[in-house]
């Protein structure tokens, strides 16, 4: 047996939000399944909601080598720490008061000051790039675990370029053209489909993007490899593209159902519930879901961070009450700016959601796309949602928000064709046409590709899979950079 102390120790950092606490905690799991120590450092204000709403503490307290380390996001207590308004990203804010207050603690739990074990590997979340320069200082290495979708990956690595060739900015009535730049993608991404900050730029704040794109595609390619919540059978010539540029790729995704099947390889009584919600769960719906014929219920919901007028809330409730189809819909506490509908509901509005609606403020998403009464999925295309519904089975019609959903909701519809984007338009009737393309007029299409590329992303984490080989490639890779830190 190995000596206690030639254990790897990895430390991990995610962003402090919902869509890259969830992978980098299935990650930590996984790792621990690998037998390695593991540290995970929360922020005060999520981990108090993860013990609140999940069973964290004891899905973790089952690995010896695991522990939470807590740090202060570094915002004020008032803050809302929710909602990004397309107009006004919080994030960036988040990010650099999280550097503030996560610095100097990061620095010492590097050094070894904090008590903890060496740390002997750090997988930190791509946009806390400023822990890239603390680890290379201390000589850690590390390596960027990258949230969102490496189709949008790419196209974030390609913006300098773009900004170079002229493809940025562009003019509203460009954005149905095809973005000439985008090596990889020049036949299918349109200017539409760029991420959302590629919009309203002029040629001044071009520079000041280009510098900063510069400075941050710089920093993360300082890593020593990315880990990304992908398949290889989904994006292999997105992942060649990356690779030409970035020496070491781990695709280990989807990273929930990984974790999922590792769990079931186990003879033991690990519990299967890697459940990882900031609110509450609603678990209501999967019995209003059990009444329902199958695949006849489209499931909505937003992700965690988008946010809603009250008028693009009336347009998709009309949409989906005329559809006359099922519905079940999460509407987050904070999902509607200001917190009251100005006029009274129409009836036929309330009528129609007493006959078929059901909602929810959060739903087991996993569970919920799994349930055999989903028949599609009305996403704001967030990558783990998208990864959820593909793993699922589940085609989407999509509404990205911001991010890197333009780009992947494209993909969803234009390369793989597993769903229908609805992208920047939010009208009933076309909300309500799109639902009955979704689930009755362009079903069978959707469903045959959707299943081809399910099965993909089955065989992927199952032993032998790419996912599963890289995994255990990482493990390799892990072990050996603890061996090198030891001389
Ligand atoms: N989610 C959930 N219940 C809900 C809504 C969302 O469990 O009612 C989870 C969903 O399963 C996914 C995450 O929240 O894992 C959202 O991540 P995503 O990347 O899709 O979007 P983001 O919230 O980052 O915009």
């Amino acid at each position: 047996m190995e000596h206690q102390s030639s254990t790897p120790h990895v430390l991990i950092f995610p962003l402090p939000i919902q869509g890259h606490i969830t992978p980098m905690l299935n990650l930590a799991e996984l790792l621990c399944l690998a037998n390695l120590k593991v540290t995970f450092l929360n922020t005060t204000q999520n981990h108090k909601l993860l013990t609140r709403n999940t069973n964290i503490e004891a899905r973790f307290a089952r690995y010896p080598g695991f522990v939470f380390s807590i740090v202060p996001d570094g915002l004020a207590d008032e803050h809302p720490r929710a909602g990004v308004s397309k107009f006004k990203d919080w994030s960036s804010e988040l990010v650099e008061k999280l550097a503030l207050s996560g610095e100097p603690l990061l620095r010492e739990m590097l050094v070894g000051s904090t008590g903890i074990d060496k740390v002997t590997c750090l997988i930190i979340d791509g946009w806390i790039s400023f822990a890239n320069e603390v680890a290379n200082e201390v000589e850690v290495p590390v390596i960027a675990f990258r949230c969102s979708s490496p189709c949008y990956m790419w196209t974030y690595f390609c913006i300098p370029k773009l900004i170079q060739a002229g493809d940025i900015p562009f003019k509203d009535e460009a954005m149905d053209e095809l973005v000439k730049s985008s090596p990889g993608m020049d036949s299918f991404l349109r200017y539409r489909d760029l991420p959302s900050f590629c919009r309203n730029q002029d040629t001044s704040s071009c520079q000041d993007l280009l510098h900063l794109f510069n400075g941050e595609i710089q920093r993360n390619k300082q890593a020593h490899a990315f880990i990304l919540n992908t398949f290889e059978d989904l994006e292999d010539p997105t992942l060649s593209l990356i690779r030409s540029e970035c020496s070491k790729v781990y695709s280990l995704g989807p990273l929930h159902a990984h974790l999922k099947y590792k769990l079931s390889q186990k003879e033991t009584t690990l519990c299967n519930n890697s459940s990882s919600n900031l609110w509450e769960v609603d678990q209501s719906c999967i019995s209003w879901l059990d009444q329902k014929p199958n695949k006849s219920v489209v499931y909505v919901s937003f992700g965690s961070l988008t946010i809603l007028t009250k008028d693009q809330l009336r347009e998709f409730w009309a949409g989906l009450v005329h559809s006359k189809k099922y519905f079940l819909w999460v509407i987050r506490p904070n999902l509607i700016i200001g917190s009251e509908l100005d006029n009274p509901t129409p009836d036929d509005l309330l009528e129609g959601t007493k006959k078929r609606g059901c909602l929810v403020k959060w739903a087991p998403q996993q569970e919920v796309l799994a349930h055999r009464a989903i028949g599609g999925f009305l996403t704001h295309s967030g990558w783990n949602s998208t990864l959820e519904s593909i793993v699922a089975g589940v085609p989407m019609l999509c509404w990205p928000y911001f991010a890197d959903q333009q780009v992947n909701s494209r993909f969803v519809s234009e390369v793989w064709r597993i769903g229908l984007d609805m992208k920047d338009v939010c009208d009933r009737t076309i909300v309500e046409k799109m639902i009955n393309d979704l689930m009755d007029v362009k079903k069978d299409e959707l469903q045959r590709s959707m299943d081809k590329i399910s099965q993909l992303a089955k065989t992927s984490i199952s032993e032998g899979g790419s996912s599963y080989s890289n995994f255990n490639q990482l493990i390799e890779d892990i072990k050996a950079m603890s061996k090198k830190g030891e001389h």
